[in-house]
């Protein structure tokens, strides 16, 4: 495993694991209730490692990774993206600055050279960034939303997709149809069953709880292992079995599975990679005293 030195003014970093480089990526920040973020934790616990701001909204990264083999481009997750309206930007707190597509850019790499788009789950901070306007909205007309990696197969948990197009209303919220039903519309949608192995070593892992079928993507290769979580582990912060969010679907199948995954991270020494850290977000999980925290890589 080799740690590259931090890039000018696009902060990544490239992790080597055996053949396969895994380098998060940057959609920007936004902002989330705290409350909301830390399920049945008491904000005086949870203020201790996130601070609020006026609105009790904490800051969140956005951060995609991009998965490199020969041959295999693949993107999981795409950030918020630019389709939001001024008020929508307002509520979230939408800082797009680094965007993806310069954030790709920033690795060398163009929307056309993506071959894979793969999701954790089809919320819109993680499928916002599949589609751009084609045409925007105007006062006498709806936007048209097209995909924003032309070549890339666009692959979905077949019970994400339904969940995504059928919402149960608490869900409503966070499904935007714009963000994905542009994909299946340009025959770029491929919907997969349970854990899939897209190239050797690079894994899809179903991890439900967040949402119904909401997935990690587990790197494999040359003895070394780098998992990233998506939303069932979104912050350091939320390392602890009981620290999960008030967003999850099953908050207590959350919390067994992350219980069981984290221990194995620490005893594996994964690196381990966290999409809505404010912090360095990569990094390996070390025990210390009564709670987990993350080392960061190349600090
Ligand atoms: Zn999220």
């Amino acid at each position: 495993m080799g740690v590259a030195p931090r890039e000018r003014s696009i902060e990544y970093l490239r992790v080597k694991i055996g053949d396969v480089e895994v380098i998060p990526l940057s959609d920007g920040a936004f902002r989330l209730d705290g409350g909301a973020m830390f399920g049945i934790v008491p904000k005086p616990a949870w203020e201790k490692r996130i601070s609020a701001d006026a609105q009790n909204r904490i800051r969140l990264a956005l951060r995609p990774i991009l998965v490199r083999t020969r041959g295999t481009c693949l993107l999981m997750d795409t950030g918020i993206g630019e389709k939001h309206d001024a008020r929508f930007g307002e509520l979230y707190g939408i800082e797009s600055a680094p965007r993806l597509a310069a954030s790709l850019a920033g690795a060398g790499v163009r929307p056309e050279d993506v071959t894979h788009v793969t999701f954790t789950h089809l919320h819109f901070d993680h499928a916002g960034g599949a589609t751009r306007w084609g045409r925007a909205p105007a006062p006498d007309r709806p936007g048209e939303a097209v995909p924003v990696f032309p070549r890339a197969r666009h692959l979905v948990q077949k019970q994400e997709w339904e969940a995504a197009t059928a919402p149960d209303p608490r869900s409503r919220g966070s499904y935007r149809t714009m963000d994905f039903e542009p994909l299946a519309r340009a025959g770029l949608l491929d919907l997969v069953d349970g854990d899939v192995e897209i190239v050797p070593g690079v894994r899809l892992r179903v991890t439900s709880g967040h949402t119904r079928a909401h997935q990690g993507l587990e790197v494999k290769s040359g003895g070394e292992t780098a998992f990233y979580f998506g939303d069932l582990i979104p912050t350091a912060a939320h390392l602890d079995a009981p620290w999960v969010m008030g967003y999850d679907l099953d908050p207590a199948n959350v919390s067994r599975l992350k219980e069981r995954l984290v221990a194995q991270a620490e005893a594996e020494r994964w690196i381990v990679i966290l999409d809505h850290d404010p912090g360095a977000g990569c990094g390996r999980v070390r025990r210390d005293g009564r709670r987990y925290v993350l080392e960061p890589l190349g600090a």
